[in-house]
């Protein structure tokens, strides 16, 4: 019996190692697909700005420019919004990667959300335009003073409201909330556009994670956004979540700590 009980609990361990042997070779395949996608998404994202610009440069020195202003502003045009988009995801990918080596140090200072979203709010008006959206801001308390890095939270204002734009509907309204709350401040952005099923509420927050449907409403995007945001925050000891519906509407809600 012993000698049978033994042979049975080895059967077992050796059965279950395997399970995990296999489980952790699926994750592994899992994540090698994840890269390698990523890899070719983000090399043809990065060709594609180049070429553009290198074409809107030579056809500037094939003829002269002085003889056709319009064009010439045309090109000029095309080519800064080029390096505009190129820059925003060099930039991306390289905050991002520094922040999981934790080489990023946060420089903290005391700042005020309130003007902080009404800056970024200000800043980014033509992208609304361009969307006609509906934006407005709106505060619940007087002191909305955190100790933060300007840069980084306002890059995570900036991700929020631009994700808030780029999966919306028609008619795209988004609401920005700031609550002085005991100790704490919140955030909160929501908006009327696509939503999101519950079952990716926590992996948005991945590295690389798009919801699948992302791709058929042509978003162009890496998922690399809201990682960035949450690592943002969880380094200023706040935290986030999203409550969402799809077809309704998204609300990030953003907790940080309050400067007493
Ligand atoms: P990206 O936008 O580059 O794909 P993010 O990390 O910012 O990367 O977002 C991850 C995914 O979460 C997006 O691909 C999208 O599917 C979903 N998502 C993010 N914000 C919203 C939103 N406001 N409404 C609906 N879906 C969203």
């Amino acid at each position: 019996w012993p000698q049978f009980l033994l042979s049975l609990v080895l059967v077992g361990l050796t059965a279950f190692s395997f399970v995990l042997l296999f489980r952790s070779l699926i994750q592994q395949r899992k994540l090698t697909k994840i890269k390698n996608d990523f890899i070719s998404n983000i090399t043809h994202e990065l060709k594609t700005p180049i070429a553009t610009v290198s074409v809107a440069i030579e056809a500037l020195r094939n003829f002269d420019a002085l003889q056709d202003p319009e064009k010439t502003k045309e090109y000029l045009a095309i080519s800064s919004n080029e390096l505009q988009r190129l820059s925003f995801l060099v930039d991306k990918v390289l905050k991002l990667s520094m922040f999981e080596k934790h080489q990023v140090e946060l420089k903290e200072e005391a700042v005020d959300l309130a003007v902080l979203v009404k800056e970024v709010v200000n800043s980014m008006k033509l992208q609304f335009e361009k969307y006609r959206a509906k934006v407005n801001v709106q505060l619940q308390g007087y002191q909305f003073a955190i100790s933060a890095d300007r840069l980084h939270i306002t890059s995570v204002l900036f991700n929020l409201l631009d994700n808030a734009l780029k999966y919306s509907k028609e008619n795209p309204s988004i609401h920005v909330e700031l609550k002085e709350e005991t100790e704490q401040i919140f955030l909160l952005v929501t908006d009327n556009g696509i939503g999101i099923a519950p079952e990716y509420h926590k992996k948005i927050f991945d590295k690389f994670f798009r919801v699948p449907s992302g791709d058929t409403h042509n978003v162009k995007g890496y998922g690399l956004g809201l990682s960035y945001v949450a690592y943002v925050i969880q380094r200023h000891d706040g935290s986030i979540e999203v409550e969402s519906q799809p077809g309704i509407g998204s609300r990030f809600i953003i907790k940080l700590p309050a400067i007493s």
